[in-house]
């Protein structure tokens, strides 16, 4: 399929599988994939090993807004880094998903976090999932998709994802953490996850992954005509 130089904005609420998605989208079409939630992370990780957050989620915001301007956050081989430190193993813990939302509320994370997403997209021929994707990041993105599936079916897609990588989490924490990132992430101030009004919207919760390429070939086809 010969797909145009498009943005892709995948946006949607937690455990919905729009990076495990977005992946397999970007393989296919040769495009690059930028995963926006492993940056608020990367930067939650860095918070709470420096102190900037604490354990009742309370955050230094001066603080962490000065640490930000010398933090090396980026994107290499083995996903996400700080500096020449692989951080993808810690980034994916449930304390740092558990402390992720409040420090994506923090109007200073958040424009760090946009400023180094809108660099990587000025090339176009790249699809990017997260909250607020096509709707600040990337409000021209030429298709924006909305991704959502039952809250139980998501925790326990999660929740054997992390078990399959060792982590011995239980289905209702996971449930649990998900609901309340849901929750936080909806009601902020800035940038709340919304659907976008030109978003379309894709219900996972009983579609295999095949199922979802054949429904994003049709709705390429149909709207760039490939
Ligand atoms: O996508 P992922 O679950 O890894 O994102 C972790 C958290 O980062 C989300 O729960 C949300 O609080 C925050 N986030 C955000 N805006 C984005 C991407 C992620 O606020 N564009």
């Amino acid at each position: 399929m010969q797909v145009p130089d498009i943005i892709i904005a995948i946006d949607g609420y937690s455990s919905t599988g729009k990076s495990s998605f977005a992946k397999i989208i970007a393989k296919e079409f040769s495009f690059l994939y930028l995963d926006s939630g492993a940056l608020y992370r990367g930067v939650t990780l860095f918070a709470i090993e420096n102190g900037y957050i604490s354990d009742d989620c309370t955050i230094d915001v001066p603080g962490l807004d000065k640490a930000l301007t010398g933090l090396d956050l980026h994107f290499g081989e083995d996903g996400t880094y700080i500096g020449e430190r692989c951080i993808e193993k810690e980034i994916r813990s449930l304390e740092v998903a558990g402390k992720v939302s409040p420090i994506a509320t923090v109007a200073e994370v958040r424009s760090f976090v946009d400023m180094k997403l809108r660099e990587f997209g000025k090339e176009r021929r790249v699809v990017m999932d997260g909250r607020d994707i096509g709707t600040t990041v990337f409000p021209d993105a030429e298709l924006k998709i909305f991704m959502t599936a039952d809250p139980m079916i998501r925790a326990e897609r999660r929740a054997a994802e992390m078990r399959a990588k060792g982590d011995d989490v239980k289905i209702e924490d996971v449930l649990k953490n998900l609901q309340e990132r849901d929750y936080i992430d909806s009601h902020r101030e800035v940038s709340p996850l919304t659907q976008a009004a030109d978003a379309i919207v894709l219900d996972n919760s009983h579609m295999t992954m095949d199922d979802q390429m054949v429904w994003l070939r049709n709705v390429v086809s149909e709207r760039f005509g490939c």
